[in-house]
């Protein structure tokens, strides 16, 4: 008996480094539609294959971003992320600005697609909101905006000066961010320069450890500090 032509999905393998086919082996699709109060909730999948190159395995994600008959003609869903091996990096911390997880996931997004010059673009804008939510704290990504903005917004060369002047970042991540900003200016710019996708690997360890550091590890820092006060007080 001949096999069934076995379905695929499109997903970045790390062994690989490059998008491929993934032979499907399973598959669970929660549609979104309309819920009582009248709101669209968009749906989810998540596919189980195997890369036809290096036979690793691979489970990609899928978010829905068109509703049949709501929103679009037909269902669509956006390209996987891949979510095993190697699943996207989670911070624990509520003070992480919006514009700074959606730079991060759109960053991801872009390296996954092996789209190295926009991932290092993203990276940029990620650690640049970074900078104005700790050095502008009324202007903040998550902060309502006044009406005009008085001021200039801060830029990334001189948000990354004042953070360690201020020192909330050492010297080792200062130097980071400087790799950062000059990758960020050469993808930024139309140049013939190239970005390696080890670079721009690396470029993402390099931010999610300043985002960690200024972020997940001083909350739990400060957690840890009220708990040995609150120790002593007894
Ligand atoms: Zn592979």
């Amino acid at each position: 008996m001949a096999d069934p032509v076995r379905k695929t999905f499109i997903v970045d393998c790390p062994v690989c480094k490059a998008k491929v086919a993934a032979n499907e082996h399973g598959c669970v699709r929660r549609s979104g539609g309309m819920d009582n109060e009248g709101e669209l909730h968009y749906g989810i999948s998540v596919s189980l294959g195997v890369c036809p190159k290096c036979r690793s395995i691979l489970v990609g994600e899928s978010q829905q971003i068109g509703i049949e008959s709501f929103d679009s003609e037909f269902d669509e869903w956006a390209d996987a992320i891949r979510v095993y091996p190697e699943p996207p990096k989670i911070f624990a911390s509520e003070r992480i600005p919006k514009l700074v997880s959606d730079s991060i996931s759109e960053a991801v997004k872009s390296l996954q697609a092996n789209a190295n010059v926009a991932a290092c673009v993203m990276f940029g804008r990620a650690l640049e909101a970074i900078c104005r939510d700790l050095l502008e704290p009324a202007q903040s990504a998550n902060a309502v905006p006044p009406p005009a903005a008085p001021k200039r917004p801060i830029m990334l060369g001189e948000g990354i000066s004042m953070l360690k002047d201020k020192g909330l970042i050492d010297q080792r991540l200062f130097d980071w961010s400087q790799q950062l900003h000059a990758f960020r200016n050469i993808a930024a710019h139309p140049t013939d320069r190239t970005i390696s996708r080890e670079d721009a690997d690396d470029l993402r360890s390099f931010v999610y450890a300043i985002i960690e550091y200024i972020y997940d590890l001083t909350d739990r820092y400060n957690e840890f500090k009220e708990r040995l006060a609150k120790k002593k007080t007894k």
